[in-house]
């Protein structure tokens, strides 16, 4: 969140926060779109670029600290998220991001991230899915599908994935979203959407690595299927896909579970409004995802305010320490229990 961070009111651009590092990834690598973004929207957020820290794990999404012109952090394998953990917690002047991939944030990190998520530190997630290690030159990972074939899955992947959506959710994360690289406005609006939330946000983005896993996410970039296939999240609004008479729309069927069917065959009382304070419609929305894309919703899942971690801690310091900032010495006293 960025409530409590201070502002300027000095004009800044997406040059204020460009820095002077060349950018390494492969060329055509999706992780260059999401980095034009994050610069593209920082500037609108007016707060000082002092003020803002980016921490990243290790792999190829990990080096983004390196190019923003802002504080980061590029940590260990995984440990993104404690770190950013206690820079929230003892700096609530701070806006804090973490940058992590699958492999990152989800088998050596996994965890740490379930923890952040189900304490509601005050951190946005920016999680680059392109479904690979490819830093360490495509290996199957947490979320690569099963039947995968990659230099460690020769065989292909006996491996049931991840849906990092439905994990997010499963701990109680309030800001639960979903996006992708190749689709700049929607990445953008969710992005800053996270980054306003206070409390843990976490943004699965889709992400090309035409280097290890070319095309995984290419049904969704064709306008054509994508109209088809994305379905939609808007608060209040019908969760659907296509224009027009193509619509569908995702119904609960008798059985309580939701589906989706022609607009033609919807019951207009089955008919599912999305509300992203339900927590078990999110759930279940995510549940929708296939591996062959037949329909995968887009966009904000859950959205409640919950007290944060670091709000809580702060709140007993206060309480333990009447208000008043400890010296010193009176901490060095404690710490040397004397
Ligand atoms: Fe991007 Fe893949 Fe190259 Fe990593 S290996 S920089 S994810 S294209
Ligand atoms: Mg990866």
């Amino acid at each position: 969140g960025t409530a409590g961070v201070p502002t300027t009111d000095a004009k800044q651009t997406k040059k204020d926060f460009t820095s002077d590092q060349e950018v390494r990834w492969c060329p055509g690598c999706g992780d260059y779109a999401i980095l034009a973004a994050v610069q593209g929207f920082l500037p609108e957020l007016g707060l000082k670029r002092e003020n803002i820290v980016f921490v990243s794990g290790i792999g190829c999404s990990s080096r983004f600290p390196y190019y923003l012109d802002t504080y980061g952090m590029h940590s260990i394998h995984g440990r993104a998220p404690a770190i950013a953990t206690g820079l929230a917690t003892s700096r609530g002047d701070l806006s804090v991001w973490v940058v992590t991939g699958d492999g990152d944030a989800l088998s050596i990190g996994g965890n740490h991230l379930i923890h952040a998520l189900r304490r509601n530190v005050n951190l946005t997630i920016l999680l680059f899915n392109n479904k690979i290690y490819g830093l360490t030159k495509g290996q199957y990972s947490p979320t690569s599908d099963v039947g995968a074939v990659t230099k460690s899955s020769p065989a292909g992947s006996v491996d049931r994935p991840f849906n990092p959506v439905s994990l997010a959710l499963g701990a109680e994360g309030t800001f639960v979203a979903r996006t992708m690289d190749s689709d700049r406005k929607h990445l953008t609006e969710t992005l800053k959407a996270a980054a306003a939330h206070r409390g843990t946000s976490l943004v699965e983005i889709y992400q090309n690595c035409p280097i290890f896993n070319d095309g995984a996410f290419e049904l969704l970039k064709d306008r054509d299927e994508a109209t088809a296939r994305l379905l939609h999240l808007v608060p209040g609004e019908p969760v659907r896909a296509g224009t027009g008479d193509d619509v569908r729309v995702v119904v609960s069927a008798e059985n309580g579970s939701l589906a989706v069917v022609p607009e033609a065959d919807a019951d207009p009382n089955r008919i599912v409004h999305h509300d992203p304070t339900d927590l078990g419609l999110a759930f279940a929305l995510s549940r929708l995802d296939d591996p062959s894309f037949a329909h995968v919703p887009m966009g904000i899942f859950r959205q409640v305010e919950v007290p944060t971690y670091d709000d809580r801690v702060r709140a007993q310091i206060d309480q333990a320490t009447g208000g008043e900032q400890v010296a010193d010495a009176d901490l060095q006293q404690l710490l040397s229990g004397a």
